[in-house]
């Protein structure tokens, strides 16, 4: 289903400065232009995170000739929302269109006790897990900090009413592959004077290469850190993920140990489940054996069918098998519930539908 698109304001011209992708001392920037006071950047600020000002006319506290100084010199936002679409059970599909003509893709999830935004890091991926729709192009390019960031705020004002609650990055790219832009992402998202979001309530996944494990552990936010394994074995990572190069799950999940102890919060090992691929209860065993002892707690999640691929989707009684598998074992497991497939707006798909046409 097709929703509204609210109004957009009038496209600043493209090659300016974007204020999302500013952080901390950038901000002095703002003191620079004529008329602008000492106090400026922290009212322009406000109007950017708090209030979601997509226009410098919006800053009404502002006097006019100021805004229009400030809007020679920067654009607010890079992107603009296209495009909502809403599956049967309330999830969201939202494209924003870059200033560059790409596509960003996120997915609001709403459920009975929390609202999961789902982000996108980059537009594309390299890893092209064989299953994920994301990679199908390969990467197309990073996203900026503040294209990162964006994606809340349009996520805010597609439904004022819905207060998101969690934030994954989950959506299209690898976010260490981006990790520059990701980590300034992760301070403004949690800064009191950014997005002011609790660390906790977010969600950093990735394919886990034991160095950009190692990265993500030194980012002094205690954001929570979910590994994409899918397959217990290195051989079998390497075919299933062949941009991840090589894999070496002992040293991710020591590095993964690592980072559990300074923070005291469990890591999830997510394994989306492929029928004849991984769903065997040997699969199971080897997971229990891979894991067993380790701070993690996994998250099987069924395959979210892609039209272009050719892989099949586990049973449910299937995964509750394996579920039960690994719970005999010692190592929690729970069942991601697949959402908004009937217009496929799960996991990278929406892009893919809207572009092709
Ligand atoms: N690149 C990161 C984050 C993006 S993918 C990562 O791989 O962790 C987020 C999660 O969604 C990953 O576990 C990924 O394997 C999973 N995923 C991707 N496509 C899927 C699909 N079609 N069905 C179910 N899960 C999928």
């Amino acid at each position: 289903m097709d929703v509204p698109v609210p109004a957009s304001p009038p496209q600043a011209p493209t090659g300016l400065p974007a204020l999302t992708d500013l952080e901390g001392e950038a901000w002095a920037a703002l003191a620079a232009v004529p008329g602008a006071r000492t106090f400026t950047a922290g009212v322009v600020r406000r109007w950017v995170w708090e209030k979601g000002a997509r226009d410098f006319e919006a800053m009404s506290d502002l006097p006019r000739p100021l805004r229009s100084a400030l809007a020679q010199r920067f654009r607010v936002r890079h992107g603009q929302l296209e495009q909502v679409q809403e599956a049967a059970d309330g999830t969201l599909g939202l494209l924003t269109r870059l200033h560059d003509g790409q596509v960003l893709e996120s997915v609001c999830i709403p459920e009975a006790d929390r609202h999961t935004l789902c982000l996108s890091s980059q537009v594309g991926c390299a890893v092209r897990c064989r299953f994920c729709a994301s990679g199908l192009d390969g990467l197309l390019r990073n996203l900026s900090a503040g294209e990162i960031l964006e994606q809340v705020l349009v996520a805010r004002e597609t439904r004022p009413g819905l207060p998101l609650t969690n934030y994954v990055f989950m959506g299209s790219g690898e976010p260490t592959h981006n990790l520059k832009a990701v980590t300034q992402a992760l301070r403004v998202m949690t800064a009191p004077d950014g997005l002011g979001i609790g660390a906790r309530r977010i969600t950093v996944s990735t394919v886990g290469h034991p160095e950009a494990v190692r990265r993500l552990a030194e980012i002094e936010i205690p954001f929570n850190l979910a590994l994409s394994v899918h397959v217990p074995s290195d051989a079998g990572r390497e075919a299933l993920m062949p941009g991840l190069g090589t894999s070496d799950l002992a040293a991710t999940l020591a590095a993964a140990r690592v980072r559990f102890e300074a923070s005291g919060r469990r890591v999830t090992v997510e394994v989306v489940v492929l029928a004849g691929v991984n769903d065997r209860e040997q699969d199971a065993r080897d997971f229990a054996r891979l894991l067993r002892g380790l701070p993690v707690a996994v998250n099987l999640i069924p395959w979210n069918p892609v039209d272009e691929l050719d892989l099949r989707t586990p049973s449910p009684d299937r995964v509750r098998a394996l579920a039960a598998t690994l719970n005999r074992q010692g190592i929690t497991a729970t069942i991601r519930r697949p959402r908004g497939q009937d217009v496929g707006v799960a996991c990278g798909q929406l892009r893919r539908r809207v572009l092709a046409r």
